[in-house]
């Protein structure tokens, strides 16, 4: 049986990171990942049109400095997403475009949701991002849900429609299903609510030319000797004085293990000896986000003809919003469509030719008729990947961070844990994943 110092399980963008950072200290690593690829939830499929669509993750924006940093080292450019012209709000049976980051709404409404976004600010700036439970009025906001606060925070049903459409763009989950503490945290790990829903100056201000997989591609090639593909880990045992990691195939040693999954997924390997208790209660209680995206391929991007960026938000139909996923030269128009949180699992019931009906009948009630006729249409839905279980990211309902929320980073003996799931900062996003794995391996290095 090999031995080595350390065994990373999972090659997303934190056991990559993980794994790069221990290879440079000097360590002997092994990555086990289940699937025939690296890049997790960031996955770039290439077409033989000539175009590329990032099915998982794919922006990066402001303040994501690890993930600029290894995309620059990396030698690969990024790009403004495509924001010029107007945007598009659907409501009501009315199709609206809009200059500007503020639709047209009457006035009372957009007030009243104007103040919440200030207010969901104001109230985040005050979390403890590395331990949420200690935060001040922590067990009142993990009593709630963000949906609950919405509404006693909002008084016009407009203000709280908008919320939501935003709230399911940032979580791919119903508002119904957050705790408010974690919506809270989450606002903040990222800067602000502002940051998570813009383009200009937000999360989603720039793409990765030649997909966002490309980072991670170029980081496995780096340690392509310590990666092992279609190993699925089932059982870990450390009953003894080295950690014995198995799969259906392998069997290997090593003195520390990091694992580099979504919670959920931790909770799916067998371990010797049993979890802590509360770790095992943690890990049934994080459930992932629902969220399909769904892309319609065009010969040009013709809305950006008729003074329309791509951009549009709306309650009616399956798509919550819109973006115009083009390539830099604008040599292909595409058009990738979010269905989220309760409209994706209603989605992802319906045949694949009924959806697409579905979603082109959107496109073209938002741009015209031209979007009936793509020359290809995807769609993609990250729940029905065993190795995912679901998207962007996993959440805390109400009540775990306060009861449980301790045991979501504390190793347990020789086990250590990374994932985005585990980052206070981007936690969520494909910078949470970068800092979750520098974190665990210094656990490891003591750096
Ligand atoms: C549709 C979608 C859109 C998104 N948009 C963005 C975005 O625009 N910007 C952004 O920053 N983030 C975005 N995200 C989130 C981002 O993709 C994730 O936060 C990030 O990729 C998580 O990385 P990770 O390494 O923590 O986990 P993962 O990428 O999930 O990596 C875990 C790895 O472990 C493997 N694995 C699972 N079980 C086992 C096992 N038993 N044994 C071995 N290996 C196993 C998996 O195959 C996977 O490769 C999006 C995600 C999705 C799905």
């Amino acid at each position: 049986m090999q031995n080595y110092d350390v065994i990373v399980v999972g090659a997303g963008y934190a056991g990559l990171t993980a794994a790069r950072t221990l290879v440079d200290a000097g360590k002997k690593v092994l990555v086990l990942e289940a699937r025939d690829r690296v890049g997790g939830r960031v996955f770039t499929q290439h077409y033989p049109e000539g175009f590329y669509l990032d099915l998982g993750g794919a922006w990066v924006g402001p303040t994501q400095d690890k993930f600029y940093d290894l995309i620059r080292e990396s030698g690969i450019s990024t790009f403004k997403t495509y924001a010029e012209g107007k945007s598009t709000l659907l409501y009501k049976g009315k199709l609206k475009h809009y200059k500007g980051l503020i639709p047209p709404l009457p006035v009372g409404a957009l007030l009243s949701l104007d103040f919440a976004i200030k207010k969901m600010n104001k109230l985040s700036a005050g979390i403890n991002l590395e331990k949420p439970w200690l935060s001040p009025d922590a067990a009142k906001y993990d009593a709630m849900t963000l949906s609950s606060w919405m509404d006693k925070q909002m008084s016009f049903d407009t203000a709280k429609v908008m919320f939501k459409m935003a709230a399911e763009a940032i979580w791919a989950a119903d508002p119904s299903e957050i705790s408010f503490l974690h919506a809270l945290f989450y606002t903040k790990s990222g800067r602000n609510l502002d940051t998570l829903m813009n383009v200009e100056n937000g999360a989603q201000e720039e793409r990765i030319s030649g997909g966002a997989q490309g980072p991670a591609l170029k980081l496995a090639e780096r340690i392509k000797e310590n990666i092992r593909l279609n190993a699925v880990v089932t059982h870990v045992d450390q009953s003894g004085e080295q950690v014995i990691v198995k799969g259906p195939d392998f069997e290997f040693k090593a003195s520390k293990i990091i694992i580099a999954l979504p919670p959920h997924l931790t909770g799916k390997i067998s371990y010797l000896p049993a979890m802590p208790a509360n770790r095992e209660q943690l890990v049934q209680r994080v459930p992932m986000g629902t969220v399909t995206k769904t892309f319609a391929v065009y010969d040009k991007p013709f809305w950006r003809e008729k003074g329309l960026n791509g951009l549009c938000a709306t309650n009616e139909g399956f798509t919550t919003v819109t973006f115009d996923n083009s390539p830099p030269d604008g040599s292909k128009g595409i058009l990738m469509g979010f269905v989220l949180a309760n409209q994706s699992k209603a989605f992802i019931e319906l045949d694949h030719e009924v959806r697409k009906a579905e979603i082109l009948r959107s496109f073209s009630s938002f741009y015209g008729e031209e979007a009936l006729n793509p020359i290809r249409y995807v769609d993609h839905n990250w729940s029905q990947e065993a190795f995912s279980g679901g998207c962007y990211a996993g959440f805390m309902p109400t009540g775990v961070w306060t009861s449980l929320g301790e045991s979501l980073r504390k190793p347990v003996g020789n086990i250590h844990w990374a994932g985005t799931e585990t980052s206070d900062i981007w936690n969520g996003y494909i910078e949470g994943a970068i800092r979750s794995g520098e974190r665990a391996a210094g656990e490891i290095t003591g750096a």
